[in-house]
């Protein structure tokens, strides 16, 4: 059986067997589907169409006995010569004085290595007993550990094959494999270790790229559907007339983008099930409008409603803006690590006894001690900032409370159906109206004096400006150091005709709280500030954003530090100051200076540092697949998510011919990364 030890195949004993537990393989399968990493690709062209100083693969006789040479300690060089097409090659190989043996005159040999088409000469990395027809073209390359050598692997894997492989069931549904013209899982499994043509590798690979896809979509569409039947009894009853008013209340018009949203919002709230939303809109595109005006709706209904943000600015700056719109008689309060002693004591209190109608936090939202009376609603803000096991934490709390969260980091399309493919997404794709797009220049930091003297003329102007000092990695104190200068450096300049602020992370909260008040007042025209203005901050009036060393952060940071201006009717400007010495640190800069499409800006991001650079794979969740990648291989992920829909909510792995698939999902390995909600 397929699910036997590995100890039952010849040649393994419990001492191998203990090394191919060190790299994940028990069982037979696990065996069979250790593929490779990758593939080394011989191809043979004659002499005169090789390429100099390129990787070549060239076939020959050797003509007479390999001479050695040996130099300093240990160093050997040996010289083979080979007769192709009636020219005589040379071959070097260095320090490996045992090859000397395997190169027999009269034999025909396959080597690989760097061409030297001046000398005829190649510098040999792999060589080979054999024409290129014997040896397979294509070759497996196994990721190891310890002493296990690739031959080794590559033996095992083909004695198993030769025993089991009449054993290995199909688990996709015959349609599937019509519909996309993909090879068996046997012949597919076999073609993956012992390839026989690049044309059926690809095949083959296709064939598991999907199953890997349907595989993890099928087990999100079905905690999906769970989520959805599972947790009844939790309908409320909103008062249409009470949001209007509120509505109406705001200094301006919802976008229809908004109105939408709320509406799909609403119908998550009076329905029975829980909602599991995410709610995506670019920076500045008006998120906590919705946030307001839905947590009122649930208070209204006689609930508690929690808004958990990132950090304590934010948490500070969400309270007054929701105390300022929403009327007197809802009880906000606010819960971070600042909240300490007595008033922690009473915020406590009016939580667990229901006196308190929003909360609003930190992640010390989560922690133990904090008891809800009745929590119906939680909304998590820039819930990328938080990981997975923290998010799961408050939802606990309110055990069927209904959950919507909101990023303001556009996620790719690609990437948002991989992590929340068991969610349901709404998208405010507008902004309010009167928005100007933000005009972004690269400049060189030589130019630093006539930035400044631009930010001074907004300024007098009467609009504010934000300066980000460098960041510099793993060092909140240099970054400190560096915002500390430059704000010494403004203040002094600038004395008698304008306020310089201080922000960085380290500042006792009161001094923060104050600093942003002053800034949102119009008190402190300039503020030089670490990264922590990053997420959410929203002083409308500020119109410049100054960036130092730009090209030291990632696109999608740019551009939410870029989105702290632009919130107003007033022309904004956002200054990139860099020198970027590398190709990808231009190509950024380039990029941001063209587009404000943060959902563009994403997929850039994407394509530029990979999937796991821009959440960190830990944090994120993401399911490390074995051979798809989801950037590259993103349309079959949505062929995936398609087909994994159809299949969980038409109940057709109830099907007899669904039958091995569900099974298979049922044991797989993704389990564990699938909690997102
Ligand atoms: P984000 O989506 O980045 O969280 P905010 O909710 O902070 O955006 O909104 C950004 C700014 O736009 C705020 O000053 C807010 O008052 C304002 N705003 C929100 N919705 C509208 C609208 N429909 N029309 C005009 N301004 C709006
Ligand atoms: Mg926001």
């Amino acid at each position: 059986m397929l699910t036997n030890s590995i100890e039952e195949l010849k040649g393994i004993g419990p001492k191998v067997a203990e090394k191919l537990h060190a790299i994940g393989i028990y069982q037979i399968q696990d065996l069979l589907e250790y593929f490779p990493i990758r593939y080394d690709q011989y191809e043979q062209k004659p002499l005169h169409e090789l390429t100099h100083q390129d990787k070549v693969t060239i076939v020959g006789k050797v003509v007479h006995p390999p001479q050695i040479s040996y130099f300093q300690r240990r160093r050997s060089r040996l010289v083979v010569t080979l007769q192709v097409d009636n020219v005589a090659v040379k071959g070097i190989i260095f320090n490996r004085p045992f090859a000397k043996d395997h190169f027999q005159p009269g034999e025909t040999m396959t080597v690989n290595g760097k061409w030297d088409q001046h000398r005829l000469q190649i510098t040999i990395d792999q060589y080979r007993k054999g024409t290129l027809d014997e040896n397979s073209p294509i070759n497996p390359i196994y990721s190891s550990k310890g002493d296990l050598k690739q031959a080794q692997i590559k033996k095992w894997i083909r004695t198993a094959l030769q025993t089991y492989q009449s054993e290995i069931e199909e688990i996709l549904p015959a349609t599937y494999l019509e519909n996309y013209k993909l090879p068996s899982r046997a012949d597919a499994i076999k073609e993956i270790h012992f390839p026989t043509s690049f044309q059926h590798l690809k095949h083959a690979k296709r064939r598991f790229i999907y199953e890997e896809f349907l595989i993890f979509q099928l087990q999100m569409q079905q905690l999906r559907k769970n989520t959805k039947e599972q947790t009844k009894g939790n309908a409320k009853n909103i008062d249409d007339q009470e949001i209007e008013r509120l509505i109406e209340s705001f200094p301006f018009q919802l976008t229809a983008a908004q109105m939408k949203v709320l509406q799909e919002i609403k119908q998550d709230l009076t329905s029975p099930y829980r909602m599991n939303r995410l709610l995506q809109g670019d920076v500045g595109s008006g998120k906590t409008a919705i946030a307001m005006v839905s947590m009122y709706a649930v208070v209204k209904a006689g609930q508690q409603a929690a808004l958990m943000v990132p950090t304590e600015i934010l948490a500070e700056q969400h309270e007054a803006s929701i105390r300022e719109v929403l009327p007197d008689d809802i009880t906000i309060m606010r819960l971070t690590s600042s909240v300490k002693g007595k008033k922690r004591k009473e915020v406590l209190e009016a939580i667990a006894t229901g006196k308190c109608d929003i909360l609003i936090g930190t992640h010390a939202l989560i922690q133990d001690e904090v008891k809800f009376e009745n929590l119906g609603y939680v909304i998590i803000d820039e819930q990328h900032r938080f990981g997975v096991k923290q998010r799961n934490t408050l939802q606990e709390k309110g055990l069927l409370a209904d959950t919507l969260y909101m990023t303001a980091t556009p996620i790719p399309r690609t990437l948002s159906i991989t992590m929340y493919g068991d969610m349901d997404v709404s998208k405010i794709d507008e902004m309010p109206k009167g928005r100007q797009p933000i005009e972004t220049y690269w400049v060189k930091p030589n130019m630093m004096n006539r930035v400044f003297a631009f930010v001074y003329e907004q300024v007098k102007q009467g609009s504010q400006a934000y300066i980000i000092c460098p960041l510099i990695e793993e060092s909140e104190k240099l970054d400190i150091q560096n915002a500390l200068d430059m704000y010494q450096h403004l203040s002094l300049t600038l004395e008698g005709r304008c306020k310089v602020g201080l922000m960085h992370g380290r500042l006792p909260q009161e001094d923060k709280e104050t600093v942003m008040r002053e800034f949102a007042n119009n008190e402190i025209q300039i503020l030089v500030s670490t990264t922590v203005v990053e997420v959410g901050v929203n002083v409308p009036n500020a119109t410049v954003m100054v960036i130092q060393d730009a090209d030291r952060f990632g696109l999608s940071q740019l551009h939410q530090l870029r989105g702290r201006v632009g919130r107003g009717n007033k022309k904004s400007y956002c200054i990139l100051m860099a020198d970027p010495k590398g190709e990808t640190g231009q190509e950024r800069m380039q990029i941001m200076s063209e587009t404000t499409d943060g959902f563009e800006l994403a997929e850039k991001d994407l394509q530029l540092r990979g999937a796991g650079d821009i959440f960190g794979v830990k944090q994120s969740g993401l399911p490390e697949f074995k051979l798809a990648d989801i950037v590259h291989d993103y349309r079959a992920l949505e062929t995936a998510r398609n087909d994994a829909y159809h299949i969980i909510f038409e109940n057709k792995l109830l099907e007899p011919e669904y039958e091995r698939l569900k099974s298979y999902v049922e044991n797989s390995l993704f389990s564990d990364s699938t909690l997102l909600n």
